[in-house]
């Protein structure tokens, strides 16, 4: 019940009504006997300042930021953490007693969700990336910070796979990061024991696209693809067909959703039920 001590989170993006976040934040907060709630904010992009003023105003406990505000958001922030500043955005915001920090836990997610949900270890793989948006530079950047020896990465637009290959490179310096440029790929993946898909391409409602000819995926990779509406992809489908292992997004939603909760709440999240408030809002919407 919300009453006069109840400790108020949510998201702040635009648009935000498609969020699996406040389902699954709240099923968190019920389970764990918590006296919080999370809302979904829609800000204009001219507004995230107010937004953030906003959050010292109201004691509102922390936030999650998504697309377009995740960079915008970060000169309102007091203090940007190591990784979010690497990263180069923010996903978290945690109010320390009217301080905003910014944290980035995207990539985290995503590593704790492709290393549970799949058992590899990150430091025996060779990988090929596709993408260099928003969701490419976080996990890109914790697959470096949990020893990943080789990554490729290709974008269609070529200069920003060479800009993210830049910002990134220092991260491990005994990781061996490079771009290639699409044409290419066909020569790279060979190589490769996981191709990771970051772009938007298949997601819904585009669901019959994929990035990649089929004959390119073989059985000694994992594919491993960031979009999880729908959470079989065509890419996952032909994959599998192919003989490959897969991961699909849905993983990489739940631990950074997780993650978030762990800093607003310092207890552990109660991931699976957030798995299963997920996935039943996912089938409610199919
Ligand atoms: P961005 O807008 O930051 O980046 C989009 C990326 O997709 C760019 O590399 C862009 O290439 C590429 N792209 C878009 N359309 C095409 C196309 N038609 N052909 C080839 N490349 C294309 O988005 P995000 O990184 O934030 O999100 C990307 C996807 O990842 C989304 O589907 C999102 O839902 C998913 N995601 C999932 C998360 C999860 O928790 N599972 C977390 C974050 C993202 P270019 O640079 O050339 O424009």
């Amino acid at each position: 019940m919300l009453n006069s001590h109840t400790v108020l989170t949510g998201l702040f993006g635009h648009p935000v009504g498609h969020s699996l976040s406040p389902v699954m934040h709240n099923r968190a907060f019920n389970v764990c006997g918590l006296n919080y709630r999370y809302a979904a904010f829609d800000i204009q992009p001219e507004r995230v300042g107010s937004a953030v003023d906003a959050i010292r105003a109201l004691g509102i406990r922390g936030v999650n930021v998504t697309v377009p505000h995740k960079i915008s958001v970060i000169p309102y922030l007091d203090e940007i953490d190591e990784e979010a500043a690497l990263i180069g955005a923010v996903n978290t915001i945690v109010n320390e007693n009217g301080r905003l920090v910014g944290y980035n836990t995207d990539g985290r997610g995503y590593v704790r969700s492709l290393v549970e949900e799949s058992g590899i270890n990150v430091r025996k793989q060779s990988a090929v990336m596709i993408g260099a948006g928003g969701g490419a530079r976080g996990v890109a950047v914790a697959l470096l910070q949990a020893g990943l020896p080789s990554l490729v990465i290709v974008n269609r637009s070529v200069d920003k796979a060479k800009q993210l290959a830049e910002d990134i490179k220092h991260v491990n310096p005994s990781s061996v990061v490079h771009t290639v440029v699409p044409g290419d790929i066909p020569d790279v993946i060979k190589e490769s024991t996981l191709l990771i898909q970051t772009t938007s391409v298949g997601m819904h409602p585009n669901v019959l696209e994929t990035p990649l000819a089929p004959e390119l995926l073989h059985e000694g990779m994992l594919v491993s693809d960031l979009v999880y509406n729908p959470l079989q992809t065509k890419l996952l489908q032909e994959a599998h067909n192919r003989g490959a292992r897969t991961h699909g997004g849905l993983g990489m939603l739940i631990y950074q959703g997780a993650l978030s909760f762990e800093y607003w709440t310092g207890i552990k999240a109660p991931v699976d039920e957030m798995r299963a408030a997920a996935m039943k809002e996912l089938e409610k919407r199919s």
